[in-house]
């Protein structure tokens, strides 16, 4: 249940009624319960300006709560979701790997108008014996390269071990598929004022991931996107399924702006432009295509990520696509 306070609601009355309904506050005059809470004693009444009653724990989320879509400010002076319909498009290589490697997709990217860049420093590899990322000497060169190029950064937080400091240097924090479920790193990002690009886990239900986002709302921080990547099924031809039902229920359900990841969903970069543009077709508030310029030598996600010139072709083939749903790219 959501509930409302009245601003003049007493301190002592408030903290009862959080006590009482094992409460979290997202913010001053908001809490929320367990769903299961349909009711507050009558005593409590009076000080209630509003109340929502939910069958599940989508809460906040929720389009039963406030029905317009959030609107995300993408830490730039541009915005997602809302009355927008826009679409932000992230391209970028899986790791960083170095200087070089980064700057010739800086470069490229540059040259074709894109403004978010996306690259991971802590990365989540499936085996110990693969390259884990550059960490904190990945993350410097991230913030070089925002104040050469002006780009906004994605990067992901792995785990709790170096969670602040990827905040910290991050212009919108992505809380990836096998961190979906690190309650550490999901309270973190509700500190956060920052977007959050939170990925469904692959194992997940959409009700699992929702929840997810609730961790992050409840603490306080409202301003997340969730991101649909590909679920496992039986299906082992391609890297994941992408759940595109899935999205169309996000985008129903829930007030969060949903964007898509083609290139984990798929894991082959033949398929890549043309799931991006099914993507697409969905009416979507964003797009993460990894982009490398030399892919068969990445040290991650090798046989994923688009050559330069792949996502340039591409990339122009974007924007009449966004176009005949009714968004624009920006
Ligand atoms: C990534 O975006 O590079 C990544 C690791 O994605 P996911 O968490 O979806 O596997
Ligand atoms: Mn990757």
């Amino acid at each position: 249940m959501i509930i409302h306070t009245n601003p003049a609601i007493p301190v002592a009355i408030k903290q009862e009624l959080i006590a009482t309904t094992q409460a979290l506050c997202p913010d001053a005059n908001t809490l929320v319960t367990a769903a299961a809470i349909k009711d507050v004693p009558e005593s409590f009444k009076p000080w209630i300006a509003d109340s929502w009653v939910f069958d599940t724990d989508i809460q906040l989320a929720s389009r039963a709560y406030q029905n317009e879509t959030i609107a995300i400010n993408m830490g730039d002076d541009r915005v997602i979701g809302g009355h927008q319909q826009t679409t932000f498009v992230a391209a970028g290589p899986c790791s960083v790997e170095s200087h070089e490697q980064l700057w010739t997709v800086a470069q490229s990217l540059k040259g074709l108008g894109v403004r978010y860049f996306r690259a991971g420093c802590f990365k989540p590899r499936t085996s110990p014996y693969s390259f884990q990322g550059l960490g904190s000497e990945g993350l410097q060169l991230l913030q070089q390269l925002r104040a050469e190029f002006g780009f906004s950064i994605i990067t992901e937080v792995r785990d709790g071990s170096h969670c602040e400091e990827v905040i910290e240097a991050t212009d919108i924090i992505q809380v990836g598929a096998k961190a979906m479920y690190d309650h550490a790193i999901l309270r973190a990002c509700g500190q956060s004022r920052k977007p959050v690009l939170l990925k469904r886990g692959f194992g997940s239900t959409l009700q699992e991931f929702v929840q997810a986002a609730e961790f992050i709302m409840s603490s306080g921080n409202q301003q997340v996107i969730l991101c649909e990547r590909g679920i496992r099924t039986f299906e082992t031809k391609t890297r994941f399924t992408l759940d595109l039902c899935g999205v169309a229920y996000l985008k129903e359900h829930t007030r969060l702006p949903v964007v898509l990841d083609p290139s984990h969903a798929m894991g082959y970069r033949y398929g890549v432009p043309a799931l991006t543009r099914a993507c697409l077709a969905m009416g979507i508030s964003g797009l993460l295509i990894e982009v490398h310029p030399n892919p068969s030598v990445a040290k991650s996600d090798a046989s994923q990520q688009l050559d330069l010139e792949e996502f340039s072709s591409l990339y122009q083939t974007l924007p009449p696509l966004a176009q005949a749903v009714g968004y624009r790219l920006c």
